[in-house]
Protein backbone atom coordinates (compact mmCIF):
# COMPACT_ATOMS: atom_id res chain seq x y z
CA UNK A 1 0.00 0.00 0.00
CA UNK A 2 1.06 3.59 -0.62
CA UNK A 3 0.86 6.08 2.08
CA UNK A 4 0.21 9.77 1.18
CA UNK A 5 2.87 11.27 2.97
CA UNK A 6 2.92 13.94 0.15
CA UNK A 7 -0.89 14.60 1.09
CA UNK A 8 -1.69 16.90 4.09
CA UNK A 9 -4.59 14.00 5.41
CA UNK A 10 -3.89 12.59 8.20
CA UNK A 11 -4.99 10.42 11.00
CA UNK A 12 -3.74 12.05 14.37
CA UNK A 13 -3.22 8.98 17.06
CA UNK A 14 -3.01 10.79 21.13
CA UNK A 15 -0.98 7.74 22.74
CA UNK A 16 -1.51 9.37 26.02
CA UNK A 17 -5.17 8.84 26.00
CA UNK A 18 -4.88 5.29 25.10
CA UNK A 19 -3.00 4.66 28.17
CA UNK A 20 -5.21 6.97 29.85
CA UNK A 21 -7.82 4.61 29.00
CA UNK A 22 -5.87 1.86 30.07
CA UNK A 23 -5.20 2.93 33.39
CA UNK A 24 -8.92 3.77 33.73
CA UNK A 25 -9.74 0.48 32.84
CA UNK A 26 -7.37 -1.07 35.36
CA UNK A 27 -8.74 1.00 37.84
CA UNK A 28 -12.34 0.42 37.24
CA UNK A 29 -11.39 -3.68 37.83
CA UNK A 30 -10.86 -5.71 40.39
CA UNK A 31 -6.92 -6.18 41.11
CA UNK A 32 -6.29 -9.72 40.12
CA UNK A 33 -7.89 -9.65 36.30
CA UNK A 34 -5.49 -9.43 34.01
CA UNK A 35 -5.97 -7.11 31.10
CA UNK A 36 -5.03 -8.43 27.18
CA UNK A 37 -5.09 -5.06 24.72
CA UNK A 38 -6.94 -6.02 21.89
CA UNK A 39 -4.67 -4.81 18.95
CA UNK A 40 -5.95 -6.45 15.79
CA UNK A 41 -6.86 -4.91 12.75
CA UNK A 42 -3.92 -2.79 12.78
CA UNK A 43 -5.40 -1.52 16.78
CA UNK A 44 -8.36 -0.80 15.34
CA UNK A 45 -7.11 1.64 12.52
CA UNK A 46 -4.69 3.11 15.27
CA UNK A 47 -1.59 1.61 14.33
CA UNK A 48 -0.66 -1.92 15.82
CA UNK A 49 3.02 -1.57 17.14
CA UNK A 50 2.38 1.96 18.04
CA UNK A 51 -0.86 1.34 20.23
CA UNK A 52 0.66 -2.39 21.41
CA UNK A 53 4.16 -0.05 22.88
CA UNK A 54 2.00 2.57 24.65
CA UNK A 55 -0.09 -0.58 26.14
CA UNK A 56 3.15 -2.38 27.00
CA UNK A 57 3.90 1.48 28.69
CA UNK A 58 1.36 1.21 31.30
CA UNK A 59 1.80 -2.70 31.48
CA UNK A 60 -0.68 -4.99 30.07
CA UNK A 61 -0.58 -8.37 30.47
CA UNK A 62 -0.75 -9.44 26.92
CA UNK A 63 -2.22 -8.52 23.11
CA UNK A 64 -5.12 -10.34 21.33
CA UNK A 65 -4.97 -10.02 17.45
CA UNK A 66 -7.06 -11.64 14.60
CA UNK A 67 -4.12 -13.11 12.41
CA UNK A 68 -1.48 -14.65 12.40
CA UNK A 69 0.67 -11.94 10.52
CA UNK A 70 -0.97 -9.46 13.43
CA UNK A 71 0.95 -11.44 15.99
CA UNK A 72 4.16 -11.69 13.73
CA UNK A 73 4.50 -7.58 13.13
CA UNK A 74 4.25 -7.35 17.23
CA UNK A 75 6.82 -9.83 17.87
CA UNK A 76 9.09 -8.47 15.23
CA UNK A 77 8.59 -5.22 16.91
CA UNK A 78 10.24 -6.58 20.21
CA UNK A 79 6.97 -6.87 21.98
CA UNK A 80 7.52 -9.93 24.40
CA UNK A 81 4.35 -10.22 26.56
CA UNK A 82 1.14 -12.83 25.61
CA UNK A 83 0.08 -12.62 21.76
CA UNK A 84 -3.13 -14.53 21.52
CA UNK A 85 -4.51 -14.67 18.02
CA UNK A 86 -8.47 -14.68 18.39
CA UNK A 87 -9.67 -16.82 15.64
CA UNK A 88 -8.58 -20.20 14.36
CA UNK A 89 -5.65 -20.94 11.89
CA UNK A 90 -4.30 -23.65 9.39
CA UNK A 91 -2.68 -26.50 11.81
CA UNK A 92 0.18 -26.21 8.83
CA UNK A 93 1.33 -22.70 11.04
CA UNK A 94 1.25 -24.38 14.06
CA UNK A 95 4.64 -24.48 13.91
CA UNK A 96 5.41 -21.46 12.59
CA UNK A 97 3.35 -19.81 15.87
CA UNK A 98 5.23 -22.24 18.51
CA UNK A 99 8.26 -20.35 17.47
CA UNK A 100 7.32 -17.20 18.24
CA UNK A 101 5.65 -18.08 20.82
CA UNK A 102 2.41 -17.05 19.85
CA UNK A 103 -0.62 -18.69 21.16
CA UNK A 104 -3.84 -19.48 18.78
CA UNK A 105 -7.40 -20.01 19.77
CA UNK A 106 -8.63 -23.83 18.99
CA UNK A 107 -11.72 -24.25 18.30
CA UNK A 108 -11.85 -28.21 17.12
CA UNK A 109 -10.10 -31.42 18.05
CA UNK A 110 -9.36 -32.01 13.99
CA UNK A 111 -6.70 -28.82 14.87
CA UNK A 112 -5.43 -30.48 17.30
CA UNK A 113 -4.76 -33.86 16.01
CA UNK A 114 -3.30 -32.30 12.79
CA UNK A 115 -1.50 -29.90 14.58
CA UNK A 116 0.08 -32.51 17.03
CA UNK A 117 2.04 -34.57 13.60
CA UNK A 118 3.41 -31.39 12.54
CA UNK A 119 4.48 -29.67 16.15
CA UNK A 120 6.02 -33.02 17.49
CA UNK A 121 8.52 -33.46 13.92
CA UNK A 122 10.01 -30.05 14.71
CA UNK A 123 9.74 -30.42 18.38
CA UNK A 124 7.95 -27.45 19.21
CA UNK A 125 5.36 -26.67 21.83
CA UNK A 126 1.94 -24.32 20.88
CA UNK A 127 0.28 -22.25 23.67
CA UNK A 128 -3.56 -22.76 23.41
CA UNK A 129 -6.81 -21.18 24.34
CA UNK A 130 -9.67 -23.36 24.00
CA UNK A 131 -12.59 -21.15 22.40
CA UNK A 132 -16.22 -22.01 23.56
CA UNK A 133 -18.88 -21.34 21.62
CA UNK A 134 -21.59 -20.28 23.76
CA UNK A 135 -23.99 -18.49 21.76
CA UNK A 136 -21.86 -16.56 19.31
CA UNK A 137 -21.95 -19.16 16.86
CA UNK A 138 -18.75 -18.45 15.31
CA UNK A 139 -15.75 -20.77 17.07
CA UNK A 140 -15.43 -23.24 19.66
CA UNK A 141 -16.61 -26.56 21.54
CA UNK A 142 -20.12 -26.15 22.06
CA UNK A 143 -20.39 -29.81 23.92
CA UNK A 144 -19.01 -31.20 27.39
CA UNK A 145 -18.68 -34.00 25.48
CA UNK A 146 -16.47 -32.27 22.49
CA UNK A 147 -14.18 -30.25 25.31
CA UNK A 148 -13.35 -33.03 27.26
CA UNK A 149 -12.32 -35.05 24.39
CA UNK A 150 -9.75 -31.76 23.40
CA UNK A 151 -8.43 -32.07 26.79
CA UNK A 152 -8.06 -35.36 27.57
CA UNK A 153 -5.83 -34.93 24.10
CA UNK A 154 -3.78 -31.92 25.18
CA UNK A 155 -2.95 -34.12 28.24
CA UNK A 156 -2.01 -36.77 26.63
CA UNK A 157 0.25 -34.39 24.17
CA UNK A 158 1.32 -32.10 26.78
CA UNK A 159 4.88 -31.87 25.45
CA UNK A 160 3.14 -30.25 21.81
CA UNK A 161 0.58 -28.40 23.80
CA UNK A 162 0.76 -25.59 26.69
CA UNK A 163 -2.93 -25.52 27.59
CA UNK A 164 -2.96 -21.76 28.80
CA UNK A 165 -6.59 -20.77 28.38
CA UNK A 166 -9.72 -21.05 27.76
CA UNK A 167 -12.58 -18.49 26.48
CA UNK A 168 -15.91 -17.09 25.23
CA UNK A 169 -17.24 -14.22 23.37
CA UNK A 170 -20.52 -12.75 24.07
CA UNK A 171 -22.74 -11.30 21.80
CA UNK A 172 -25.33 -9.22 23.97
CA UNK A 173 -23.15 -7.78 26.17
CA UNK A 174 -23.47 -4.18 25.27
CA UNK A 175 -26.88 -3.65 25.59
CA UNK A 176 -29.87 -3.49 28.55
CA UNK A 177 -32.39 -4.59 26.21
CA UNK A 178 -34.46 -7.69 28.15
CA UNK A 179 -34.01 -10.07 25.57
CA UNK A 180 -29.81 -9.18 25.20
CA UNK A 181 -29.45 -9.30 29.16
CA UNK A 182 -31.09 -12.55 28.52
CA UNK A 183 -29.20 -14.22 26.42
CA UNK A 184 -26.26 -12.72 27.81
CA UNK A 185 -27.23 -14.95 31.53
CA UNK A 186 -27.11 -17.69 29.05
CA UNK A 187 -24.32 -17.70 28.01
CA UNK A 188 -22.45 -17.14 31.12
CA UNK A 189 -24.43 -20.55 32.40
CA UNK A 190 -23.38 -22.10 29.41
CA UNK A 191 -19.70 -20.61 29.40
CA UNK A 192 -19.73 -21.88 33.49
CA UNK A 193 -21.83 -25.66 32.92
CA UNK A 194 -18.38 -26.03 29.66
CA UNK A 195 -16.02 -25.27 32.21
CA UNK A 196 -17.28 -27.48 35.45
CA UNK A 197 -15.88 -30.41 33.88
CA UNK A 198 -12.07 -29.14 33.10
CA UNK A 199 -10.61 -30.64 36.29
CA UNK A 200 -8.10 -27.67 36.48
CA UNK A 201 -8.84 -24.36 35.09
CA UNK A 202 -5.69 -22.86 32.52
CA UNK A 203 -3.78 -19.83 33.45
CA UNK A 204 -6.35 -17.58 31.97
CA UNK A 205 -9.97 -17.47 31.72
CA UNK A 206 -11.56 -14.50 29.98
CA UNK A 207 -14.49 -14.29 28.80
CA UNK A 208 -15.09 -10.28 29.05
CA UNK A 209 -15.05 -8.11 26.38
CA UNK A 210 -14.83 -3.89 26.75
CA UNK A 211 -18.71 -3.87 27.04
CA UNK A 212 -18.96 -6.34 29.46
CA UNK A 213 -15.97 -5.05 31.29
CA UNK A 214 -17.88 -2.18 31.88
CA UNK A 215 -21.97 -3.49 32.26
CA UNK A 216 -21.15 -6.75 33.63
CA UNK A 217 -18.56 -6.57 35.84
CA UNK A 218 -19.35 -9.96 37.31
CA UNK A 219 -19.01 -12.00 34.69
CA UNK A 220 -16.24 -13.98 35.96
CA UNK A 221 -12.82 -15.11 34.40
CA UNK A 222 -9.71 -13.30 35.23
CA UNK A 223 -9.11 -11.74 31.91
CA UNK A 224 -10.49 -8.84 29.97
CA UNK A 225 -9.91 -8.49 26.65
CA UNK A 226 -10.00 -4.91 26.60
CA UNK A 227 -10.49 -3.51 22.69
CA UNK A 228 -12.73 -0.60 21.45
CA UNK A 229 -12.70 1.15 25.05
CA UNK A 230 -9.34 1.34 25.02
CA UNK A 231 -9.52 3.67 21.38
CA UNK A 232 -11.97 5.59 23.61
CA UNK A 233 -15.27 4.84 22.09
CA UNK A 234 -17.98 3.16 23.40
CA UNK A 235 -19.21 -0.61 22.59
CA UNK A 236 -22.80 0.01 22.49
CA UNK A 237 -22.83 3.23 20.45
CA UNK A 238 -25.25 5.86 21.53
CA UNK A 239 -26.98 3.25 23.64
CA UNK A 240 -25.55 2.92 27.13
CA UNK A 241 -23.55 5.31 28.61
CA UNK A 242 -19.79 4.62 29.11
CA UNK A 243 -18.06 6.29 32.38
CA UNK A 244 -16.82 9.76 31.06
CA UNK A 245 -13.21 8.82 31.87
CA UNK A 246 -12.67 7.26 28.63
CA UNK A 247 -11.20 9.49 25.89
CA UNK A 248 -11.22 8.83 22.53
CA UNK A 249 -7.62 8.63 20.65
CA UNK A 250 -8.66 9.01 17.24
CA UNK A 251 -8.74 12.40 15.04
CA UNK A 252 -9.14 12.35 11.10
CA UNK A 253 -7.75 15.69 10.04
CA UNK A 254 -7.25 17.59 6.42
CA UNK A 255 -6.36 20.53 5.22
CA UNK A 256 -8.18 22.92 2.31
CA UNK A 257 -6.75 22.05 -1.02
CA UNK A 258 -8.74 24.81 -3.16
CA UNK A 259 -11.70 27.16 -3.09
CA UNK A 260 -13.53 28.91 -5.33
CA UNK A 261 -16.61 30.86 -5.49
CA UNK A 262 -19.74 29.71 -7.87
CA UNK A 263 -22.65 30.65 -9.23
CA UNK A 264 -26.34 30.34 -8.33
CA UNK A 265 -27.06 27.12 -10.65
CA UNK A 266 -23.41 26.03 -10.42
CA UNK A 267 -23.37 22.19 -10.13
CA UNK A 268 -20.81 20.15 -7.96
CA UNK A 269 -19.61 16.71 -8.45
CA UNK A 270 -20.73 13.40 -10.42
CA UNK A 271 -23.71 12.91 -11.31
CA UNK A 272 -24.41 16.54 -10.77
CA UNK A 273 -26.41 15.78 -7.12
CA UNK A 274 -25.92 19.08 -5.86
CA UNK A 275 -26.47 22.50 -7.40
CA UNK A 276 -25.60 25.88 -6.08
CA UNK A 277 -29.01 27.76 -4.90
CA UNK A 278 -27.23 30.95 -4.45
CA UNK A 279 -23.36 32.34 -5.05
CA UNK A 280 -21.26 29.83 -3.02
CA UNK A 281 -17.80 29.28 -1.37
CA UNK A 282 -16.73 25.72 -2.31
CA UNK A 283 -13.59 24.20 -0.54
CA UNK A 284 -12.49 21.02 -2.43
CA UNK A 285 -10.53 18.51 0.75
CA UNK A 286 -8.23 15.58 -0.59
CA UNK A 287 -10.25 12.50 0.74
CA UNK A 288 -12.80 10.03 -0.25
CA UNK A 289 -14.14 7.03 -0.87
CA UNK A 290 -10.73 5.09 -1.25
CA UNK A 291 -9.63 6.63 2.18
CA UNK A 292 -12.45 5.07 3.79
CA UNK A 293 -14.67 8.26 3.74
CA UNK A 294 -17.45 6.46 2.11
CA UNK A 295 -19.74 8.03 -0.22
CA UNK A 296 -22.87 7.92 2.43
CA UNK A 297 -20.74 11.00 4.02
CA UNK A 298 -22.30 13.27 1.21
CA UNK A 299 -24.54 15.78 3.57
CA UNK A 300 -22.49 14.98 6.51
CA UNK A 301 -21.09 18.54 8.05
CA UNK A 302 -17.43 18.47 8.85
CA UNK A 303 -15.29 21.10 11.00
CA UNK A 304 -13.63 24.36 8.58
CA UNK A 305 -12.98 27.34 10.44
CA UNK A 306 -14.69 26.48 13.20
CA UNK A 307 -18.04 26.02 11.20
CA UNK A 308 -19.55 23.46 10.43
CA UNK A 309 -19.74 22.76 6.53
CA UNK A 310 -21.89 20.63 4.38
CA UNK A 311 -20.16 18.24 2.09
CA UNK A 312 -21.95 18.56 -0.98
CA UNK A 313 -22.30 16.44 -4.36
CA UNK A 314 -20.89 12.97 -4.49
CA UNK A 315 -18.09 11.92 -2.35
CA UNK A 316 -15.32 10.88 -4.76
CA UNK A 317 -12.74 8.47 -4.51
CA UNK A 318 -9.83 10.62 -3.70
CA UNK A 319 -11.64 14.55 -3.05
CA UNK A 320 -14.79 15.83 -1.48
CA UNK A 321 -15.67 19.57 -1.85
CA UNK A 322 -17.60 21.16 1.06
CA UNK A 323 -19.98 24.17 1.07
CA UNK A 324 -18.39 26.94 2.87
CA UNK A 325 -20.05 30.15 4.41
CA UNK A 326 -17.21 32.66 3.23
CA UNK A 327 -13.91 32.61 1.77
CA UNK A 328 -11.05 30.06 3.63
CA UNK A 329 -7.71 30.20 2.51
CA UNK A 330 -5.90 26.95 1.24
CA UNK A 331 -4.09 25.05 3.67
CA UNK A 332 -7.39 25.77 6.16
CA UNK A 333 -7.05 22.73 8.48
CA UNK A 334 -10.34 20.82 8.18
CA UNK A 335 -11.11 18.38 11.02
CA UNK A 336 -13.35 14.94 9.61
CA UNK A 337 -13.00 13.20 13.61
CA UNK A 338 -12.47 15.18 16.39
CA UNK A 339 -12.71 18.55 18.00
CA UNK A 340 -12.39 22.00 17.25
CA UNK A 341 -12.43 24.26 19.75
CA UNK A 342 -15.91 23.97 21.30
CA UNK A 343 -16.57 21.73 18.72
CA UNK A 344 -16.58 18.01 17.94
CA UNK A 345 -17.35 15.33 15.39
CA UNK A 346 -17.69 11.84 17.08
CA UNK A 347 -16.66 8.54 15.41
CA UNK A 348 -20.49 7.80 16.48
CA UNK A 349 -21.61 10.44 14.77
CA UNK A 350 -19.98 9.39 11.43
CA UNK A 351 -21.22 5.74 11.95
CA UNK A 352 -24.99 7.13 12.54
CA UNK A 353 -24.85 9.02 9.10
CA UNK A 354 -23.54 5.77 7.30
CA UNK A 355 -25.82 3.52 9.31
CA UNK A 356 -22.96 1.25 11.25
CA UNK A 357 -21.38 0.83 14.56
CA UNK A 358 -18.20 2.93 15.38
CA UNK A 359 -15.78 -0.20 15.05
CA UNK A 360 -16.31 -0.46 10.83
CA UNK A 361 -15.44 3.47 10.34
CA UNK A 362 -12.25 3.79 12.23
CA UNK A 363 -11.27 0.09 10.46
CA UNK A 364 -12.31 1.78 7.41
CA UNK A 365 -9.93 4.36 6.80
CA UNK A 366 -7.49 3.25 4.70
CA UNK A 367 -3.51 2.28 4.93
CA UNK A 368 -3.20 5.26 2.03
CA UNK A 369 -3.82 7.64 5.24
CA UNK A 370 -0.43 7.69 7.73
CA UNK A 371 -0.87 8.02 10.99
CA UNK A 372 0.92 11.03 13.18
CA UNK A 373 1.20 9.92 17.02
C1 LIG B 1 -12.63 -8.13 18.83
C2 LIG B 1 -12.78 -9.01 19.99
C3 LIG B 1 -12.72 -8.49 21.29
C4 LIG B 1 -12.69 -7.01 21.58
O1 LIG B 1 -14.00 -6.54 21.60
P1 LIG B 1 -14.33 -5.02 22.01
O2 LIG B 1 -15.80 -4.95 21.85
O3 LIG B 1 -13.61 -4.17 21.03
O4 LIG B 1 -13.85 -4.86 23.39
C5 LIG B 1 -12.73 -9.36 22.34
N1 LIG B 1 -12.81 -10.70 22.12
C6 LIG B 1 -12.90 -11.24 20.90
C7 LIG B 1 -12.99 -12.71 20.76
C8 LIG B 1 -12.90 -10.42 19.79
O5 LIG B 1 -13.02 -10.95 18.58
Amino acid sequence: MVVGIHRKTYVKVDLDAIKHNITVEKKQTASDQNIFAVVKANAYGHGIVEVAKAAHDVGVDGYCVAIIDEALALRKAGLEELILVLGVNPFEYAPLMAKNNISTAVGDIDFLKNAQVVLKNEGLQLPVHLALDTGMGRIGFRTQQELKEAVAFINQHNTEFNFEGVFTHFSTADSDKKTAVDYYKKQIAKFNELVSCLKKLPKYVHVANSAASIWHKKCGGNTIRFGITMYGLNPSGDELSMPPEFKPAISLLSEVAAIKRIQRGDSVGYGKTYTAREDEWIATVPIGYADGWLRKMQGFKILIAGNFCEIVGRVCMDQIMVKVPHEVSVGTTVTLIGKEGQKEIRVQDVANQVGTINYEIICLISERVPRIY
